[in-house]
This record gives structure tokens, C-alpha cells and sequence, in this order.
């Protein structure tokens, strides 16, 4: 049997495109010449493709660019990684249009994100803008001007310091990124000149993103973190962009009073990132915020966001398997999958969303390719979630995270079905 015909068997609640996305999250595609051709003009993968010893050479070359993001007729996006044992193909059908298949069976016809021309271009002042900060997701910007965390670093007495970061993180460290941008640890203001070429990227006509997320890594001061994003928002309120864009806060757990006067400058919506539910595993896996902020403070903030920008306007996002790896980590896979659901059935109805990606294994043979939760148990979260979600009539806000930029989560998948569900998206047997 196909694997998506058993999905569809297993899973008859979950929409069939959410299913072809959670199985091409996890099955991967197998690599095709026409994958290496997209690769002039679609988004690029950042890791580019390798071909094995043996394999036919694309244009003379073994590594080349690859397509990052598939995009279905129904809005549906992925991300796409290759793999040789796949059950998945892709072929080419005509300009920029290709065809999904699961063997030699058709499932959806489909494009790739293509590359945007805003980010080879340069600021006023001859900066790229891509090294403003800025990265883009689908139809999501995300503005990150003060990459490091101060949680790498978090003082203890006699001047020493320790390390008290996420244990998933891997862009959080202070480093040479915060050199261009003027981010200087332990002070909230960012240089002004630096929020000016964020503002000249922002305002480029051809971003085509709807979503512009600012983010940013953790000050230990909530209140100086505030202070931080407040200055951001004042500068792109200025600019005019929170009428083009839907603004979204991704800070921490800063104050209330912060949360108000981020929101009289035109910030729609907040997610501060729990990242973890059980309270065991939150304080293993993110001791930073755990010391600096602790669970009860974080599950507050969040509820005070729903109080100020609406209980459609704020989201939690979590790392689904974060808890079942790693010393001190959960042993059964069900209870994981348990606490996540109680944390949709606290959550959801207070007007906070809770939004899952995938946590990747980080040791062993296959760290980095597989996560760590299976397919069927990502499918069972969702499927729970998005029950609640029915029941407590709060769908995912499609302004603040949808389809197109969701390529790696599905809560969007099951709030936003296009109806009728294409044709062609259809289970094969
Ligand atoms: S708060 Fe955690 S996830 Fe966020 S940047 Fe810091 S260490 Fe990384």
C-alpha cells in the first residue's frame, strides 16, 4: 500500500494536503535533473545538493542549488529535501510547472518559490539587504537585528558566565552577525542607522510577504527586551509598514505595559516561544528562560498578550520531540505526545495558539535528517490540536500564519483548507 493510501486510512480527519505535506516532510523526494535545472531561478535550499560517485554530473557540476520550498495549486507549501530512498518523484511538465508523483502515480501538480530579486539588491546606503537582518519565509519576513542571545552568556558571580541557551538552539549565539547590525549584548537600542536600512528592505516593492515577524535573541532583562522592540516598531510605524504589513512580535515574556505600546504602534500580534510544555523538560531543555523568566511568568505573558492584542493575535511555538532526546529527556513517546495535547486543551482556549515544528535528531546516524517524532505521532498532535481548535472555535489566524508561510508546521493545513480541495490532490492506491 502507498503511503499516502495508509495515511488516509490512519488519518481520515487530517486534510489530504496536510497529509501529503507531513509525508513529504518526512519521506523526502527523490532527486531528479529537473530539481538541479529549478535551481537557476526557484529559492535556493541552503544546504545545496551532492550528487554520489557515480551519478550522471548536472551542467559538469556534483553540487548545485536546489529548490527549498514546493508550492502546491492550493497554497499548500514545503519544504522539500532530498532523499534517495524516497517514494516520491518530481517531473517537470512545462514552464516553471511540475508534477508530484508517489511512484509513477500523479498526487499534485505543483511550482517552487521562486527566488526574490529584494534580496540581491542594497539599501539606500549600499548595504545588501539581506545583511539588514531580514530573511524571508514564504510570505513571511522575518526581522532578526540582535541575533544574540543573552542566555550563551548569563552572568554568575566573580565575572564568569554560563551557558543557559535552548539545548535545540543553533543561531542563538552571540557572534560576528551582530557586528554589522550594531547589536551590543546586555543594551536594549539598536543603532538607528540600522532600523533605517531594515525600513528601506521592508518597503522594497517586490517582498511580496504579508507577514513581517520580528525577532531577535533573548535580552535577560524582559523589560530591556521590550524597550528593544519597542524602538523597532516605532521605526517601521514611522515608515508607514505596519499598514502594508501584519506585524507579529516574537519576543520573550516581556511586560504587559511594553505589549500596549508595541500595539499603539501598530503590532498585531504576539508569539513568545514556550518552546517546550512539561515543566520537568521546560527548565532541562530551556534553562535560560527558565532561571531568567520561569514557566508560570512565560504562560502569564501570554495570557496578558491575549488581553491586548486578542485572543486571535498570539501564538506559542513549541519543538515537538524536544522532550524525548537528550539526558534527563521523557522515555515514552505517548506521554510526550499526551503533554502536548494539554497543553493545546490550556492553551487554545485562552486565545493562544500553540504552533508545532519538528525537533531533528541531534545525535546518531541520522542526526540533522530524521526527526524525532514519527510521522504517525505528528499527524496524531495535529489531528488533536486542530480538534480543539474546532471545538473552541478559534482557528489559526491566516493573517498572522498561513499556508504560504508555514512550510514546515500544518496547523495552518487544517484551518485553511482551500475547498474544493483540488482534483488532484487526491490519494493514491
Ligand atoms: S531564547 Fe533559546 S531559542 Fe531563543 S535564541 Fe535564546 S537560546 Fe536560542
Amino acid at each position: 500500500m502507498s503511503l499516502l493510501s495508509r495515511l488516509a486510512e490512519e488519518f481520515p480527519n487530517t486534510p489530504p494536503p496536510a497529509r501529503m505535506k507531513a509525508a513529504l516532510l518526512y519521506a523526502g523526494v527523490q532527486y531528479d535533473p529537473c530539481l538541479a535545472e529549478a535551481g537557476d531561478w526557484a529559492f535556493p535550499n541552503f544546504m545545496p545538493h551532492h550528487l554520489l560517485p557515480g551519478e550522471a554530473p548536472f551542467r559538469g557540476k556534483m553540487q548545485f542549488n536546489v529548490p527549498y520550498l514546493g508550492w502546491f495549486d492550493d497554497d499548500t507549501h514545503v519544504r522539500l529535501r532530498i532523499k534517495r530512498d524516497s517514494p516520491f518523484a518530481i517531473r517537470q511538465t512545462g514552464e516553471r510547472r511540475y508534477l508530484l508523483l508517489e511512484g509513477d502515480v500523479p498526487v499534485a501538480p505543483l511550482t517552487f518559490e521562486p527566488r526574490l530579486p529584494w534580496v540581491d539588491l542594497l539599501t539606500r546606503d549600499g548595504t545588501p539587504m539581506r545583511a539588514t537582518g531580514l530573511s524571508q519565509h514564504g510570505d513571511m519576513l522575518v526581522l532578526n537585528p540582535a541575533p544574540g542571545c543573552e542566555y550563551f552568556v548569563s552572568p554568575l558571580e566573580g565575572g564568569k558566565s554560563e551557558n543557559l541557551s535552548c539545548t535545540f538552539c543553533l543561531y542563538g549565539l552571540p557572534d560576528q552577525r551582530m557586528k554589522p547590525l550594531g547589536q551590543e549584548l546586555f543594551q536594549p537600542r539598536l543603532p538607528e542607522v540600522s532600523l533605517d536600512r531594515i525600513a528601506d528592505a521592508c518597503h522594497h516593492p517586490e517582498t511580496h510577504a504579508r507577514h513581517l515577524y520580528l525577532v531577535g535573541g533573548s535580552m535577560l532583562d524582559m523589560d530591556q527586551e521590550g524597550e528593544r522592540f519597542v524602538q523597532i516598531a516605532r521605526r517601521l510605524h514611522e515608515a508607514g509598514l505596519h499598514e502594508r504589513y501584519y506585524i507579529a512580535c516574537g519576543t520573550g515574556a516581556i511586560p504587559k505595559r511594553r505589549m500596549q505600546e508595541m500595539k499603539d504602534l501598530g503590532v498585531r500580534g504576539a508569539c513568545f516561544n514556550l518552546e517546550v510544555w512539561d515543566p520537568a523538560q521546560f527548565a532541562r531543555i530551556c534553562p535560560g528562560k527558565a532561571k531568567h523568566v520561569g514557566r508560570d511568568r512565560w504562560i502569564r505573558a501570554l495570557e496578558e498578550a491575549a488581553e491586548v492584542f486578542g485572543p486571535a493575535d498570539v501564538m506559542s511555538a513549541f519543538v515537538g520531540g524536544a522532550e524525548l532526546e537528550g539526558e534527563g529527556a521523557m522515555t515514552d513517546p505517548e506521554r510526550a505526545l499526551e503533554s502536548n495535547l494539554e497543553c493545546g486543551e490550556y492553551l487554545i482556549p485562552r486565545g493562544i495558539q500553540p504552533v508545532f515544528s519538528l525537533f531533528w535528531k541531534v545525535t546518531g546516524k541520522t542526526r540533522g535528517e530524521e526527526p524525532v517524532y514519527t510521522l504517525e505521532n505528528f499527524l496524531r498532535l495535529n489531528e488533536g490540536l486542530a480538534a480543539i481548535r474546532r471545538r473552541e472555535n478559534r482557528p489559526i489566524n491566516g493573517n498572522f500564519f498561513c499556508k504560504h508561510c508555514a512550510y514546515m508546521q500544518l496547523e495552518p493545513d487544517y484551518d485553511h483548507v482551500v475547498s474544493p480541495i483540488p482534483e488532484a490532490v487526491r490519494t493514491v492506491d
